[in-house]
């Protein structure tokens, strides 16, 4: 009884350290997010993705940030930075690192205004390239976000769900150049489970993903999750429905 009375107050204790430090980030501009009542702070479980790679430049610098941090994300590949010997090494190392290889498909094409046979051709050309490097997990996010029943159609056939996101970084966009962070972070706050969407091609997304790690960090409750708790695999796929969080 005592014991539980003294669990209840020490959590009590730390639901208002937090809610202090969640009312400092509301001055700073984010949404202030409700506390279940004793049910500790509200957890936020953060997956980062990264799309368009293997960049030459920018990957290396990512992988190092990310090994820095002890965090493991999702790389969606396009199977046409693959061609070269530096394109391998780099999934390569992303593998070995931890992270997981997705098929971004061959050329980044819109597959909504493709035929069947070139979406096929699309996401396998890249699945060959790939290797086995996604380690036997088959996850799809096709170009711009853009599918239709065909495209779940093929993707199911081939073995893959497909992955979208529900935090758009923006970080590819000029309008959001130099704020793509806090755009993020105002996503970020409102969700418990946050699939984020940033690219591994852009200068701007290296130059602040520490700072963007670090201001995830300093959200309560917030942990960074791995692919397999992202978007965890079912015994038998039976549907490609895209996987938002
Ligand atoms: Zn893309």
């Amino acid at each position: 009884m005592a014991s539980l009375f003294i669990q209840r107050f020490s959590q009590l204790l730390l639901n208002m350290a937090t809610a202090a430090q969640e009312s400092g980030l509301a001055h700073r501009g984010y949404t202030r997010v409700p506390f279940q009542q004793f049910g500790g702070m509200r957890e936020r479980r953060i997956h980062l993705t990264f799309d368009d790679g293997p960049h030459p430049t920018y990957t290396p610098i990512l992988l190092e940030e990310l090994r820095h941090a002890g965090i493991q994300a999702t790389f969606f590949v396009m199977g046409r930075h693959l061609e070269t010997s530096l394109g391998q090494e780099l999934i390569q190392r992303a593998a070995s690192e931890g992270h997981q290889i997705g098929n971004h498909t061959y050329s980044h094409l819109r597959l909504t205004e493709l035929t069947e046979h070139q979406i096929r051709y699309e996401i396998l050309k890249t699945e060959r390239l790939i290797g086995d490097r996604d380690k036997g997990i088959k996850i799809l996010r096709p170009p711009y976000g853009a599918y239709n029943s065909l495209v779940d159609q093929v993707a199911l056939e081939l073995g893959y769900r497909l992955v979208l996101w529900n935090v758009d970084t923006g970080d590819w966009d000029p309008n959001y150049h130099d704020r793509w962070v806090k755009h993020a972070m105002k996503q970020i706050v409102t969700r418990e489970n946050s699939v984020v969407l940033a690219h591994d091609n852009q200068t701007t997304t290296v130059k602040r993903i520490g700072a963007f790690i670090a201001q995830i960090q300093k959200l309560p409750g917030s942990s960074f999750i791995g692919h397999s708790e992202a978007f965890p695999t079912r015994e038998k796929i039976d549907s490609a429905r895209p996987v938002f969080a």
